[in-house]
């Protein structure tokens, strides 16, 4: 059986002091939670919430470039992620897809230099509102999978379902939106992977709030949610574990 992932994407928010607040007190709350919960906070802030967390959630990079080390200013190693207690790392978050103009071949090649490390990828993917309108959400999706998981161990990768056109507009996707594009990620899992396609988590993100997280919890093949705005007050983020809990 997968272990759940419950995520929090705080994307550009929060100074140290913030995040070492809501990481002490989402500890207190949730000592032993029964399932994965990871925090991507912004670079700056992971040493803080590493301090505070000591191993209990998964410490989250929201993004790392693929080369070793070199003249790449502004750019963060896997390396040196994971000398910072790191985990995880988002690859292929539309916002680097479509902000700063990141290629499936980018994300490739992030991906395999994060699992060459020993970290796990959160692969997002997802297809445009215009995608979804000419028929072809399927078909999109499965080429980011099978482009970025190439030669990638399985054990190293969690895929993430995040519409496009749902991530920050309070839009979600609906359950059969969802229960139909996890079951075509599964499919296109089992032809990368084969048998081992089993093991690896498929979840949703796109809007999430306490108000749908019961729903989508409940989806056939959701594995957990990566949650972006919903993600930045405790008490939200709370109830939607919680109900990740209680699937
Ligand atoms: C995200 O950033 O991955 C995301 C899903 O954002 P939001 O929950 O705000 O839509």
């Amino acid at each position: 059986m997968r272990t759940k992932l419950a995520a929090a994407n705080w994307k550009m928010n929060k100074t140290r002091a913030e995040a070492a607040d809501f990481a002490r007190a989402l500890v207190g709350r949730f000592p032993d939670a029964g399932c994965d919960i990871a925090l991507f906070p912004p670079f700056t802030a992971m040493d803080a919430v590493s301090k505070e967390t000591g191993g209990r959630v998964i410490l989250g990079a929201q993004n790392v470039f693929y080369e070793e080390s070199g003249a790449y200013t502004g750019e963060i190693s896997c390396a040196m992620l994971k000398d910072a207690g790191c985990g995880m790392v988002i690859v292929g978050h539309s916002e680097r897809r479509h902000i700063f103009g990141e290629s499936d071949e980018t994300v490739a090649a992030k991906t395999k230099a994060v699992a060459g490390c020993g970290m796990s990828a959160l692969l997002c993917v997802g297809e445009t509102a215009k995608q979804r309108a000419d028929g072809d959400a399927a078909a999109v999706v499965r080429r980011q999978v099978e482009t970025a998981l190439k030669g990638v161990s399985p054990q190293a990768v969690t895929v993430a379902y995040e519409p496009v056109w749902a991530i920050g507009t309070g839009r979600n996707a609906g359950v059969s939106e969802i229960e139909e594009m996890h079951s075509g990620i599964r499919g296109v899992l089992s032809g990368v992977f084969g048998a081992d396609a089993g093991g690896v988590g498929v979840v949703y993100g796109g809007s999430v709030s306490a108000r749908n997280a019961p729903d989508i919890a409940g989806a056939a093949g959701v594995d957990g949610m990566l949650v972006g705005g919903a993600s930045l007050e405790l008490e939200t983020f709370a109830v939607i574990i919680e109900a990740i809990l209680a699937v």
